[in-house]
């Protein structure tokens, strides 16, 4: 039987599709792209000549089946989204766990993911985090996942697009003031990209006065300063603060 292969594709810069996710997509039999005409681009940059056939959220239960009995047959696929690794805020979830539940091989072949490129570079604790992809469209939604963050422990990153950068910046703010470190990673591997570090408040103070700070793709990386923790902890906290001002 044939196997599917999970290959990451660059997220800006070319130069970080690797030699292996190369020579996969040169070999396999079949691509599944998330979109055809995205990935022909890719694929005519390096050359290859491939039978490319489309897996997006809206059929990929359908194309799941698809799949396997190309696999049954001896073949090899290889799925790609249109930027990253597949199945991180991209198709590919239903397909993957379907062929696993059905004893395929499934393979990765690692490279760029926005979420760990950003992370790396942060300066913003790495040891735990907790990726949330991308956060409700709507303010209420939005606020109220904000709220639940305030017991995770490690880092928070998530999605977010030039829309909506500001108005979840705002949110940011109106939740945790300065009880939360941002970092946004801009347009990463490309030629604008950019860090920008502070509280939510100091963020919006750099994108009101430099617009161009707000485009671009987005990753949001928040970091919580103890005091956004447990109530009981920050009333334990205030406390010790004023009996420490008493002592000689
Ligand atoms: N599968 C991709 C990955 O591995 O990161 C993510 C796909 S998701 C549909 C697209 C989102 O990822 C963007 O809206 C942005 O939040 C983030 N993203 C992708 N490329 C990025 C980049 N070069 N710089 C910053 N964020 C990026």
């Amino acid at each position: 039987r044939g196997a599917l292969y999970i290959v990451a594709t660059p997220i800006g810069n070319l130069d970080d599709f690797s030699k292996r996710a190369e020579q996969t997509l040169r070999e396999v039999d079949y691509i599944a792209a998330e979109d055809t005409r995205h990935t022909r681009r890719l694929l005519n940059h390096f050359g290859i000549e491939a039978k490319l056939f489309s897996i997006h959220d809206h059929n990929e239960k359908d194309k799941a089946n698809y799949v396997a009995s190309l696999l049954d047959e001896g073949m090899s696929v290889a799925l790609v989204s249109d930027a990253g690794t597949p199945l991180i805020s991209d198709p590919g979830y239903h397909v993957v766990h379907a062929l696993r539940s059905q004893g395929h091989k499934v393979m990765p072949i690692p490279g760029a993911c926005a979420v760990i490129s950003a992370l790396c570079a942060s300066g913003l604790p790495t040891d735990q985090f907790f990726f949330a992809g991308f956060v409700p469209a709507k303010s209420k939604g939005r606020c109220d996942l904000f709220e639940s963050w305030k017991k995770q422990t490690g880092t928070v990153v998530f999605y977010e697009s030039t829309h909506r950068i500001y108005d979840s910046i705002t949110d940011v703010n109106k939740v945790y003031g300065n009880d939360a470190q941002l970092v946004l990673a801009r347009e990463v591997t490309k030629t604008f990209e950019t860090f920008l570090s502070g509280t939510a408040e100091e963020i919006l103070r750099m994108f009101d006065e430099d617009a161009n700070q707000m485009r671009g793709e987005f990753v949001v990386m928040l970091s919580f300063t103890e005091e956004s923790g447990d109530e009981a902890d920050i009333e334990a906290k205030r406390i010790l603060s004023i009996l420490l001002e008493d002592l000689p």
